[in-house]
């Protein structure tokens, strides 16, 4: 651990890795950071915080990090340094020449959840107003863009229901493809404690996560399905709350549309949603399934937490959907204790998708095609706004490899790192003319870019990020940008080269901005920030001080909507070649891909991507603990070294993707969320054989 002397002065900021948004006071010499002390006023940790928070800032002063703007003609060339004029005028002159060249909507946008709300706001401002389309997108989309659109179908907004506060008063916690301790440590252990004071926990996941069993900790209920058959399972529980009477009819009743109601009854009572036929697509014993299905449903207050297991898959938003009605069914929404609670991974995937970088959404998730929402925007930005829907992420792939899209700016986010099918991004990448690569280091995606933009670190910011429980926490610089300019000037500086012009002298500006531009942030501005410390929105006249719970009294959609949520088989298959079924996660000292982590003092714990595999698989395949091993899908293979441990079930083998040598995603495919497009991570069809290394 770093620690150069007594502190000076100490600023109060928020931390930059995971979607529960913990406040830190960065103690300060100077601008050296001195330690980063958990903020006991922070509302969302209460002076709790992990390692990564505590520890993994050290990355902002890191060797390896790029000060200097570099570019460079083609990618086979070495990068040479340049003035910031130079890059920012190589970029604008390439964009507009490719728009010139193949059209208006051969260039786009992807913008990151690492990024703050007002840098986040500004990319998708210069690709609607600068760029003149919608193709942007953020890294959302490969994580919880399932829980955007799902939660919005059912109840009408986009986010988590609850307050982290809110687990104080639940009974039972239904936990489903989360593994909080791990990658929501400081939410998790606040999990914990409300299991050790007796309430009920039910686990869904492949893997036995620490949660199932821990000291002073046991899952009423583990159902350890096979990886792609969550919308099965949820479907399954709803059917033994209908066909055992366990609904909440007043609630029903009062506040859910009737129709839809009694069309999702017939659906999910037929046979096929039983649990004796779901145990034989799923694994999961029937009784373990009526079980939980009746603990969920009368054991009291009764809370849905998931993540990343729930979304990454080819029914990511049928199993948010199915999430939702289970929750609607038994009355489990609109008061403290209940809910449904994405547990979302970046520290602002909340935030990103908030601010419009989705392709179809300006911010507050307002459709573009929209009229009097485009037009106001239109009259802000004084700008014509193209009213279709732009390419989401794989799109702009698959055209770059078509053809036809050509540009790319790409902010905050290591696509080729993390991004399905590897093999397929490097396609896509190779074939457009002028990628830029906006970032803190050298990473992966930056060896296809012609030219970088240096970023800076969180610490370095002012801004603000918004957590899983829709809080909007502020980002206060502590030290001056090591690369000579903020992110959103960058953006800005961009706009401006390509005839677009904006003005704002401080991110507060553009906070203020988007209040003005969107219904739920109307109420928010720093003063209010720095006030209250933080607020969840909807914030604005009906709600001036913010909102912990949603949908009390009712849905924000009106009526609460069931939704109709049919199991369909993955196309992703096992079979001789590749018998085992691959599904990933994370560790709790490292983040993502690591670019900041790796960087850091969390090297200490030297904790490094391993594939986790049963004993009876490994002995068949003559694995021994800690061998190396080649892991084969259809897409590609990768190497890494085993774990033999009983976490996993027979035909189950898992890892984790934080380091660029293990490449995890190399194996993963291109199927994605029917309605999404979120990459189906969490099933990939393997094959486990001896190798001597990489
Ligand atoms: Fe808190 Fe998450 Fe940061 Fe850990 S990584 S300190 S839990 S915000």
């Amino acid at each position: 651990v770093i620690e150069i002397g007594t502190p000076e002065h100490s600023v109060v900021t928020t931390c930059a890795y995971c979607g529960v948004g913990c406040s830190f006071k960065a103690e300060m010499r100077g601008e050296e950071v001195v330690r980063m002390v958990p903020y006991k006023e922070g509302k969302a940790n209460r002076g709790h915080s992990c390692v990564k928070g505590r520890f993994a800032w050290g990355y902002a002063n890191h060797r390896e990090r790029i000060l200097k703007p570099m570019m460079r003609e083609s990618i086979d060339q070495p990068w040479r340094e340049v003035s910031w004029e130079v890059a920012i005028d190589r970029v604008a002159s390439e964009f507009k020449r490719l728009q010139e060249k193949y059209g208006r909507l051969s260039i786009g946008g992807i913008t990151s959840s690492r990024c703050t709300n007002e840098e986040t706001y500004l990319v998708q401002k210069l690709v609607r107003g600068g760029f003149g389309n919608n193709n942007v997108d953020t890294c959302a989309r490969v994580c919880h863009s399932p829980t955007g659109y799902g939660l919005s179908q059912t109840y009408g907004t986009s986010a988590g229901t609850q307050d982290f506060d809110s687990i104080e008063h639940t009974d039972v916690v239904l936990v489903i493809g989360a593994n909080p301790t791990d990658a929501h440590p400081v939410f998790g252990s606040r999990l914990k404690k409300r299991l050790r004071q007796g309430a009920h926990l039910i686990v869904v996941d492949p893997r036995r996560t620490d949660l199932v069993r821990s000291p002073h900790i046991e899952a009423d209920y583990h159902l350890a399905l096979r990886p792609g058959t969550n919308a099965a399972i949820l479907n399954a529980l709803a059917h033994v709350i209908v066909t055992e009477g366990l609904i909440n009819e007043a609630f029903v009743r009062d506040f859910c549309d009737r129709d839809a109601f009694e069309y999702w009854m017939q659906f999910v009572a037929d046979p096929k949603n039983s649990p004796e036929a779901v145990s034989l697509v799923s694994g999961v014993p029937a009784e373990a399934i009526r079980g939980a299905a009746r603990l969920y449903a009368t054991g009291g207050n009764a809370a849905i937490y998931y993540g990343l297991g729930v979304t990454e898959h080819s029914q990511g938003t049928t199993s948010v959907m199915a999430i939702a009605n289970l929750a609607m069914v038994t009355g489990n929404i609109g008061r403290p204790g209940v809910g449904v609670n994405p547990l979302r991974g970046q520290n602002n995937v909340q935030g990103s998708c908030d601010m419009g970088s989705f392709p179809h959404e300006l911010t507050g998730y307002r459709h573009i095609s929209d009229d009097a929402t485009r037009h106001a925007f239109e009259a802000l930005w004084n700008r014509p706004l193209d009213r279709e829907p732009g390419l989401r992420i794989p799109n702009m792939f698959d055209a770059a490899i078509e053809g036809s899209f050509k540009g790319l700016y790409v902010q905050g986010e290591d696509i080729l790192q993390s991004d399905p099918n590897t093999k397929h991004v490097v396609a896509a990448l190779s074939a457009m003319e002028c990628v830029v690569v906006q970032d803190l280091f050298l990473n992966e995606t930056a060896n296809y870019a012609h030219v970088f933009l240096p970023g800076s670190s969180f610490l370095e910011k002012d801004g603000t990020f918004t957590n899983a429980e829709r809080r909007i926490n502020r980002v206060r610089k502590v030290m001056t940008p090591r690369n000579g300019m903020a992110d959103w000037e960058i953006t800005l500086a961009i706009a401006k080269a390509m005839g677009f012009e904006m003005h704002y002298d401080h991110p507060a500006e553009i906070m203020d901005e988007i209040a003005r531009l969107t219904p739920s942030f109307a109420g928010v501005s720093y003063d209010l920030l720095d006030r209250l410390g933080s607020v969840q929105w909807p914030c604005n006249g009906a709600a001036p001080e913010g909102t912990p719970v949603m949908h009390i009294g009712g849905f924000v959609r009106g009526k609460g909507n069931f939704m109709i949520t049919e199991y369909v088989p993955t196309d992703e298959r096992t079979g001789p070649r590749f018998p085992l079924l691959l599904t990933t996660g994370r560790i709790l000292s490292q983040y993502n891909v690591g670019a900041q982590t790796r960087r850091t003092d969390n090297v200490i714990w030297h904790e490094e991507d391993v594939l986790e595999i049963h004993p009876h698989d490994a002995e068949q395949r003559g694995v021994r603990d800690g061998d190396w091993i080649r892991l084969d899908s259809r897409a590609g293979s990768t190497t890494l070294k085993a774990c033999i441990t009983e976490r996993v079930a027979p035909g189950v083998v898992y890892t984790t993707f934080h380091h660029p040598q293990t490449q995890a995603n190399v194996v993963t495919t291109d199927y994605s969320d029917w309605a999404t497009n979120c990459p189906e991570y969490k099933v990939t069809a393997v094959q486990v054989s001896p190798s001597n290394g990489p």
